[in-house]
């Protein structure tokens, strides 16, 4: 097999990260967390890396947080899971010193051993646009060190790719939930990618 993603079909792909041991995030991991979703999705969205119950069950996206990002594809934009693709920047569980505790977002190194995989999916699934979920993945797709607060809402591009950065469902969390003003930023960020795609605005919320 090649090892070079940039050159693997899908499957191929799938099946390097599975058995990856390119960064130091193998030694703790209990799963490689893919992505999932459709292969010809035409949004994708891209977290920064998985948690506790994404490590333990292989599925990106599926603890509290990820409840919120299915709350939004399902009642907001009137999707299903499996019509979008979710991924992350890093395949595995990212946790402070390694104690599988408390999860940290990916380092550096991290983020440079695995974008392979994230860049070499968004290649070939070619989404109409991209929903960053925070600061890591708007940050390493945009190439910028300008915070999420700053750059939400606004559409940037990566490779012509149309990509609208918004908050990650976790920090929502964490600032209010259901409650929280960051909510309704999320579902105006959201609004403006089914704008985008042509996907009617019905639900008044997410
Ligand atoms: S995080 Fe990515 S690069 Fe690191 S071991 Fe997992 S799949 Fe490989």
């Amino acid at each position: 097999m090649d090892s070079n993603p940039a050159e693997m079909n899908w499957e191929e792909l799938k099946q390097a990260a599975l058995g990856c041991k390119k960064c130091r995030l193998c030694e703790t991991r209990k799963t490689v967390v893919f992505g999932e979703g459709s292969p010809s999705a035409r949004v994708m969205f891209i977290g920064e890396g998985p948690g506790k119950t994404e490590d333990e069950t292989g599925r990106p996206f599926v603890g509290r947080a990820g409840e919120l990002l299915t709350r939004i594809v399902e009642n907001g934009m009137g999707l299903t899971r499996q019509d979008v693709y979710i991924a992350n920047v890093v395949k595995c569980r990212p946790t402070v010193d390694q104690k599988g505790f408390k999860d940290r977002p990916p380092d550096p190194e991290e983020t440079a051993a695995c974008s392979p995989y994230l860049m070499r999916q968004i290649q070939l699934i070619a989404p109409e646009a991209i929903v960053t979920l925070g600061n890591p993945s708007t940050r390493f797709l945009l190439q910028t060190s300008t915070g999420i607060t700053k750059l939400r809402g606004k559409w940037a591009d990566y490779n012509g790719i149309p990509v609208m950065p918004t908050y990650h469902p976790s920090y929502v969390l964490r600032n209010g939930g259901e409650k929280s003003p960051l909510r309704r930023d999320v579902w105006e960020d959201i609004k403006m990618v089914m704008n985008r795609l042509g996907i009617p605005v019905r639900s008044p919320g997410t």
